[in-house]
């Protein structure tokens, strides 16, 4: 909760490593709640309980007391709890101090305790501070903020997954596998002579074979992860009256936009945000993609074209008794046609068989059937799978994985070419360095300071 702005003498900028202050903050949400919670972390937390709770503290019971401020005057009554170094959310000492939660009692609360020498966190410094102490990686540290900005259960599970540490482990043992491999074709180096054979032998492909197959699942498993953090964005386009608007009803299940039998009355864009099966979807529906002479609804049609352009999907839907025609300037795009209205086309709903042409649904908005199978559709274009682990990723991590992924690449063709040892352990050696980014080793002060200045201050 920014009440107060930090103190610009004390505050060193984010990502600078660890300082010796003792940071604090209010950790709960902005508001009125039935506890509010200060929390206090770094070497003066002793100090501060005793000024504030008014006594030593016992390692992590819970005390009940009655806070005062620095003249002695009682503030509130709650309870008190203190985690020793390195027991400790950020491996420092540690008191949280749980008072009843309103802005005013929260912020004297606070001031109480900022009067023992503390000074106010940045946003993310609790977290910021358990990485440099070892108590999270950096993509765990990246997973506390998604846990708590979740948008569904799913993403909860699997920032819950990330947090807990099965992303990094997954990571760090692709990685573990690129190092014996460099060991390997380092050892080459050292004999020149032998050393070629050594590299052409059978066991150096296997295993480039099993680490790229490795980077490929999770490559696969955290463009999952990203959808389930980020959502996607779905354009609904195609002609007037065709059942766009009743299609975005039937996906949300709710009356949002106004379903209308007059053709080109949706003029503006309707947004809607939905869950589908934990995936975050941003659904727009569009005016209608046609020529018109109207000033508002060209205006219409000029930002349905745009949002089309924009989107992670299209879905263009037609009326199924009219003839299936993709307009031109939508064939770059990520496509689905929907063949609406088969309640009275009389086809059969469902998936079309693949044929040349563009992924096709037939369904009717009107009774829901063939509903399952357009979403079943979305979710397998978009990448987004129920198989596998899912666990947030964030797409710094895929960046990083493609990196891997690519000097894997160029190791495997320097090896098949002959090329000299040295210059496939060097692209080895990038592998590494971009899986180490993903948790943290090797990551540029400026990235860590960007990652945690987007946490909320008390974090
Ligand atoms: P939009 O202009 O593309 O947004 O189309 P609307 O959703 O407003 O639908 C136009 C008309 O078609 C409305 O009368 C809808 O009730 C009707 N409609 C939409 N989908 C279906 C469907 O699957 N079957 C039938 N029978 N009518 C539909």
């Amino acid at each position: 909760m920014p009440s107060k702005p930090p103190r610009p003498e004390t505050a060193a900028p984010a990502g600078t490593g660890i300082d010796a202050d003792t940071i604090a903050a209010v950790a709960t949400a902005p508001g009125f709640g039935g506890i509010g919670v200060v929390r206090v972390s770094g070497p003066r937390v002793d100090q501060v309980a005793e000024a504030v709770a008014g006594r030593r503290l016992p390692p992590r019971q819970a005390v009940y007391c009655t806070f005062r401020d620095d003249h002695g005057d009682a503030l509130d009554q709650g309870i008190a709890l203190r985690f020793p170094a390195p027991r400790s959310f950020t491996g420092e000492d540690v008191l949280e101090l749980q008072g009843h939660g309103g802005p005013v009692v929260l912020q004297l609360l606070l001031d109480a305790v900022l009067a023992q020498g503390a000074r106010l966190a940045r946003p993310g410094e609790f977290t910021e501070r358990a990485f440099v102490n070892g108590k999270l990686d950096l993509a765990q540290a990246e997973a506390v903020a998604d846990l708590i900005a979740s948008a569904s259960a799913a993403a909860a599970q699997g920032a819950l997954r990330s947090l807990q540490g099965e992303f990094s482990r997954a990571v760090l043992s692709i990685d573990e596998a690129v190092l014996q491999l460099r060991v390997y074709v380092e050892a080459a180096m050292d004999f020149p002579d032998e050393g070629a054979d050594f590299l052409a032998e059978g066991s150096v492909d296997a295993r480039l074979t099993d680490i790229d197959g490795a980077l490929e699942t999770l490559l696969r498993e955290s463009r999952s992860g990203v959808l389930l953090r980020d959502g996607v964005s779905i354009a609904l386009v195609g002609a007037p009256n065709v059942g766009k608007s009743s299609l975005l009803n039937r996906l949300a299940g709710q009356e949002r936009a106004i379903v209308t039998e007059i053709p080109g009355t949706t003029r503006d864009l309707i947004h809607v945000d939905l869950l589908i099966d934990g995936l975050p979807v941003e659904l727009v529906d569009t005016a209608g993609l046609r020529d018109t002479a109207d000033q508002v609804e060209l205006e219409g049609v000029r930002r349905a074209r745009h949002q089309a352009a924009q989107a992670d999907l299209v879905l263009l839907v037609q009326d199924d008794r009219d003839a299936a025609e993709v307009p031109a300037e939508l064939a770059a795009s990520p496509l689905i046609v929907v063949r609406n209205k088969a309640d009275l086309s009389g086809a059969v709903t469902g998936q079309l068989p693949a044929d040349a042409g563009p992924k096709t649904v037939r369904m009717s908005a009107r009774t829901g059937d063939g509903v399952d199978a357009l979403i079943g559709l979305i979710k397998q274009t978009v990448g987004f799978g129920a198989e596998g682990r899912t666990f947030t990723a964030r797409r710094r991590h895929i960046e990083a994985l493609k990196q891997g992924a690519a000097a894997l690449g160029r190791a495997r063709t320097l090896l098949a070419e002959g090329a000299p040892a040295e210059l496939a352990a060097e692209e080895l050696r990038a592998v590494h360095g971009a899986l180490g980014s993903i948790v943290g080793e090797m990551t540029p002060d400026e990235l860590l300071g960007e990652i945690f200045a987007s946490f909320c201050i008390g974090k």
